[in-house]
């Protein structure tokens, strides 16, 4: 497949409403929707939002999902529990199109590793994002703009599992493994050309009605 040329929207004609027993929300086919999870400064989301669109190309909403994120703390780590949550989000997956991303302030953690700065359900559905380690003592000036932009990275990563990518040698790139927040300061807001291929493939695949949307080659934040 040819490289896809630089983003170009398709019209967001899904909104986001309640059902009719009210307590579900439902979306259109082809959103992606991104979810605070317990309190995230209103700021950093819209960051975030609007970042995600000129990467992606394609419809980026914010969704209200009723989630408490106390539900999957976890009192012998003081963290929360990040499978936990991916669970809940799935279950507010409601359109197998729609791929939900919930973000957090809260520290993440698995039963694996000590934290996670996300996880997602590879070639799945549902991704958790957390900013509790994306900023640094002594960030003061333009510090909630340096968070968005590594949670916008954690974000653009995820929903890369999320879309079926693995992880990616090019370190440059947003499907490169971050371990560290310098890993992540290390690693551009784009991905590389072979995972801008595979991921605008997949798109296609599977949102129909994006065929004119495209991944952007790059991204200005
Ligand atoms: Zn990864
Ligand atoms: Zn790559």
């Amino acid at each position: 497949m040819a490289r896809p040329r630089s983003a170009s929207r398709t019209t967001a004609r899904c909104v986001m409403r309640s059902n009719e027993a009210g307590s579900r929300l439902v979306y259109g086919p082809e959103v992606i929707c991104v979810a605070p999870i317990g309190t995230v400064r209103a700021d950093v989301v819209e960051r975030v939002v609007r970042w995600l669109r000129e990467a992606l190309g394609l419809p980026v909403i914010i969704g209200r999902i009723p989630i408490d994120p106390e539900d999957a703390f976890l009192a012998n780590r003081g963290q929360y529990d990040a499978r936990r949550l991916l669970l809940e989000l799935n279950e507010h997956s409601a359109s197998a199109a729609v791929r939900l991303v919930g973000i957090t302030e809260s520290d993440l953690c698995n039963v694996i590793l000590d934290f996670v700065f996300g996880e997602a359900q590879l070639d799945g559905n549902v991704a958790i994002c957390s900013a509790y380690r994306l900023s640094e003592k002594g960030e003061a000036e333009g510090r909630e703009e340096a968070t968005a932009r590594r949670l916008m990275k954690v974000v653009l990563h995820e929903l890369g599992h999320v879309f079926g990518l693995s992880h990616c040698e090019d370190e440059d790139c947003a499907m490169h493994e971050a371990k560290s927040l310098a890993d992540i300061d290390r690693r551009s807001t784009r991905y590389c050309s072979s995972c801008i291929e595979a991921l605008s493939w997949e798109i296609r695949r599977r949102v129909p009605s994006a065929t004119d949307a495209a991944v952007a080659t790059s991204h200005a934040a």
